[in-house]
C-alpha cells in the first residue's frame, strides 16, 4: 500500500513530551510520519508542501485506540434501556442478537459500527471476538468465516484492527471447579478445548509478526476464568507468545465471577491468570473492577494493561474499578467502548477520573494528559501497535482532529484545549481523521461510507425484529 507524501497543518496539536503546540506542520510518507514541526505559521509553510496541504483547525491528537469492543453489542443500544432491566435481561437480549448473526449480516453490522468508530476518532479497534461458529456450534466451512467478516468490516471502514480471537469453552464454573457446559447461543462460541481453539486461530493465517494485512493483526483472548478452565489456558498463552501477540481477558468484572472463582480454585481471577502465565506486558486485564490488594500488586508488578470501559461498567452496574491504584502499581491504562452503550472515547476517558472522584469524594486523580495517553499511546501498545498513538516522526501516521468551535468547546484556548477535549468533547466534535497517512474522515464525513447512520439502521433493525 503506497500513499504519496502528505502534509497537514494543525492549528494546535498534542505532541509527546511538549504538550499542546501551535501551528504544527505534520508530514508523512506512506503510512509513517516523516516530520513534525511546531511553530510554523501557515504563511510560512514551504511552497513544496502547499499543494494538497490539509488545514486542521482545532486540536489534533494521535488516532484513538478503542482497546475493547464487541461490535455486535451495538445492536443492543437503546433496546436494553427500554423499561427496566437487570444484567440478566441485558444478557438475554445480547444472546438473542448473537443467535441471529451470520457472516453476511455481521459484516454489514460491523462495517457500520467501525464506521461509527471512525467518525468518533477511533483509528484502531481491539475486537474481542467470540462469535465463531454456526448455531449449535457447527463450524462454518472456513471455521474463521466470522473472523474474516470482522477483518473485512474494519478494512471497509478504513480503521486498524487487532482481532482478539477469543477462547470461550464453558458456560461457568462449578463450585468444585468443574466447567459447566455451554448452552443455547453459547454453543456458537466454543471450540471444544484450548488446543482446538489454537488450531482454528492458526488457520487465520497471520504472518510471523501476527499481521493479517496492512491494517490488521491477530491477538488472543481468554474470555474469562468462568469461560476457560485453568487447565485449558496454556494453548492460548503459548499461541499468543509464538506471535508476540496481545493477550486479553475479562477480569473481575462482577462480584459473582470472583465468588465462583474463589469457590472453584481458592484463588481470585487475577491469581488464576497469574498462575497460568497470562499476565505480563503484552496482556490486558479488561475491567479489573473488583480487585483485592494482592490482585493490584500482581497486575501492576507484571506491567499488565488495565482496560477500563466506564460507560459499559456503569450501564451494566458492574462498579467502579480502582483505576488510580492500578496505574500507581504499574498498570498502563487503556479504554474501551465494550458493549457500545456509547462510542465516545472522550466520555470513557473522563469517566475514569469522574468515577474516582465519586468513589473517593476527592478531585484530582488523573491529569487530562494521562487520560489522553490511555486513549492513544497505551491503547495502541496494548493492541500490538506500539509505533502508533503518537504524533512523532517515524510513528504510524494516524491523526484525529477535534473542532474547538462547537457549543461544547467554544472558548477553549491553547492552555485549556486538551483538558477541554478530555472533559467536555463528544464524539460529534471529531472533524478529521487520518489512518495510515490517508484521510478517512473530512469535515465530519466518512470518506469511504457515505451514510453511516443509514448503514447502522439497515444492519440493526432486522436483528431487533422491528
Ligand atoms: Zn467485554
Amino acid at each position: 500500500m503506497s500513499t504519496p507524501a502528505r502534509a497537514w497543518h494543525a492549528e494546535l496539536a498534542w505532541l509527546p513530551g511538549s504538550g499542546v503546540r501551535p501551528d504544527v506542520l505534520i508530514e508523512a510518507s506512506g503510512d509513517r510520519f516523516t516530520a513534525v514541526t511546531p511553530d510554523v505559521p501557515a504563511a510560512d509553510v514551504p511552497d513544496a508542501l502547499r499543494a494538497g496541504l490539509v488545514r486542521l483547525p482545532g486540536l489534533t491528537l494521535p488516532g484513538l485506540a478503542n482497546a475493547h469492543s464487541h461490535a455486535f453489542h451495538r445492536a443492543l443500544r437503546g433496546a436494553t434501556q427500554v423499561g427496566l432491566g437487570t444484567f440478566w435481561t441485558w444478557r438475554e437480549r445480547m444472546y438473542q442478537v448473537a443467535s441471529e448473526l451470520d457472516p453476511d449480516s455481521y459484516l454489514a453490522l460491523a462495517r457500520a459500527v467501525y464506521a461509527e468508530m471512525a467518525l468518533a476518532g477511533v483509528t484502531c479497534v481491539g475486537e474481542f471476538h467470540y462469535l465463531h461458529h454456526q448455531p449449535g456450534g457447527v463450524p462454518f466451512q472456513d471455521p474463521n468465516e466470522m473472523s474474516r467478516a470482522l477483518i473485512e468490516a474494519a478494512a471497509q471502514a478504513g480503521i486498524r484492527m487487532t482481532l482478539l480471537d477469543t477462547c470461550y469453552l464453558a458456560g461457568g464454573l462449578g463450585r468444585d471447579g468443574t466447567p459447566q457446559p455451554l448452552e443455547g447461543t453459547q454453543l456458537r462460541f466454543g471450540d471444544g478445548d484450548g488446543e482446538a481453539w489454537a488450531a482454528r486461530a492458526e488457520r487465520l493465517g497471520a504472518d510471523k509478526h501476527g499481521l493479517l494485512g496492512p491494517l490488521a493483526r491477530v491477538g488472543a483472548a481468554i474470555h474469562s476464568v468462568r469461560a476457560v478452565p485453568l487447565g485449558q489456558m496454556h494453548p492460548v498463552v503459548a499461541w499468543a507468545q509464538r506471535y508476540g501477540a496481545p493477550l486479553h481477558a475479562h477480569v473481575s468484572e462482577q462480584r459473582a465471577e470472583n465468588e465462583a472463582c474463589l469457590a472453584a480454585y481458592r484463588r481470585t481471577p487475577t491469581e488464576v491468570l497469574y498462575d497460568a502465565g497470562v499476565l505480563g506486558p503484552r496482556a490486558t486485564a479488561v475491567h479489573a473492577t473488583h480487585l483485592v490488594g494482592r490482585d493490584v500488586e500482581l497486575l501492576g508488578g507484571s506491567r499488565t494493561y488495565a482496560c477500563l470501559c466506564p460507560t459499559t461498567e456503569a450501564d451494566l452496574a458492574d462498579g467502579i474499578g480502582p483505576a488510580r491504584e492500578l496505574a500507581g502499581a504499574g498498570c498502563p491504562l487503556t479504554l474501551g467502548s465494550d458493549s457500545q452503550a456509547v462510542i465516545d472515547l472522550f466520555e470513557e476517558a473522563r469517566r475514569v477520573e469522574l468515577g474516582e472522584r465519586l468513589a473517593s469524594g476527592q478531585r484530582g486523580h488523573f491529569r487530562a494528559g494521562e487520560l489522553a495517553r490511555a486513549a492513544t499511546t497505551d491503547g495502541h501498545a496494548s493492541l500490538g501497535w506500539p509505533d502508533a498513538g503518537e504524533i512523532a516522526s517515524g510513528a504510524i501516521a494516524d491523526l484525529v482532529t477535534v473542532g474547538l468551535d462547537s457549543p461544547r468547546l467554544a472558548g477553549a484556548t491553547r492552555t485549556t484545549a486538551l483538558a477541554s477535549v478530555v472533559f467536555a468533547a463528544s464524539a460529534a466534535d471529531v472533524r478529521h481523521v487520518v489512518v495510515g497517512g490517508r484521510d478517512l474522515v473530512a469535515d465530519g464525513r466518512h470518506l469511504l461510507i457515505d451514510d453511516v447512520p443509514g448503514a447502522l439502521a439497515a444492519a440493526i433493525r432486522p436483528l431487533l425484529g422491528t
